[in-house]
């Protein structure tokens, strides 16, 4: 079923992208391009959500620690999603294909007309065969318009490019019954039908220094795609390749079941 979806979003996080030292991992980048460029090729538009900002700032500008404080990391953001897109530009290139840069904050999508304004970007720079890129606009972002992550933004760019699915890669293999961190018995959970408290209870508290998310900001993400029809999937995104199975229609990771629209 996955297969069939056309209209793709992948959301990849900071941990997928970045060493544990901050820097950007390029080989695991420059696999996921060629993945998603494969994807393409086989007929599906992909849109791509992208964190590494404040990671790829950070490395950039060589400092002794992680950004703690928000202006820092708004300074961070702004160095980093320049670089960030550098990256994505060429390795795309490599596979003759186009990326397009969206910054988005949610005053965006709470407003009517700008959200129309952003789904006729959406689907025109789709209709000219691109790959947008989005990320959160982290450095003019503010409380009251800032998603909290974006495995959040994921799920409102679902549904304003009206997408088939999401796909989030992680640092972990899915939803576990318990946290596998610290739990050897721990069980993958393959198939979500509806978000209960008892899913809710599976997740555990934040996720690495570098990535913003845990797994309760992805079974939010995933509460909010579903409600709105659009199911969603946790992969690990340690090996991009992952995305192949998608393709050959195997089953990993956790499935989040959409409701019926
Ligand atoms: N927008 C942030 C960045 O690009 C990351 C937010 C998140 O990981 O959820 O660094």
């Amino acid at each position: 079923m996955i297969k069939n979806c056309k209209r793709i979003v992948i959301k990849i996080g900071t941990s997928t992208l970045t060493y544990p030292n901050g820097a950007l991992n390029l080989r695991r980048i420059e696999i996921l391009v060629q993945t998603i460029a494969d994807f393409k090729n086989a007929g599906h538009e992909v849109v791509v959500v992208s964190s590494g900002a404040v990671g790829a700032g950070y490395a950039k500008l060589a400092l002794s620690e992680y950004p703690k404080t928000l202006e820092e990391k708004q300074a961070c953001a702004a160095v980093g999603q320049s670089q960030l897109m550098k990256i994505y530009e060429n390795f795309f290139a490599n596979y003759t294909h186009t990326v397009a840069q969206i910054l988005m904050t949610k005053d965006v999508v709470d407003d009517e007309h700008r959200l129309s304004l952003v789904k006729n970007t959406f689907n025109t720079l789709l209709k000219m065969n691109c790959i947008p890129i989005v990320n959160e606009n982290d450095s003019v972002s503010c409380d009251g318009i800032r998603f909290g992550g974006n495995d959040t933004l994921s799920a409102y760019v679902a549904i304003a490019c009206d997408a088939d699915i999401i796909i989030n890669l992680s640092d972990i293999d899915g939803l576990y019954d318990k946290d596998p961190r610290k739990n050897n018995d721990a069980k993958l959970i393959s198939r979500v039908e509806k978000i209960t408290d008892e899913v809710v209870s599976y997740a555990g508290g934040a996720g690495t220094e570098r990535g913003t998310g845990g797994m309760l900001t992805k079974i939010n993400a995933a509460k909010i795609a579903t409600e709105n029809g659009i199911p969603m999937i946790i992969l690990n995104g340690e090996n991009p390749r992952i995305l192949y199975d998608i393709l050959d229609g195997k089953h990993t990771g956790t499935y989040f079941a959409a409701k019926r629209r």
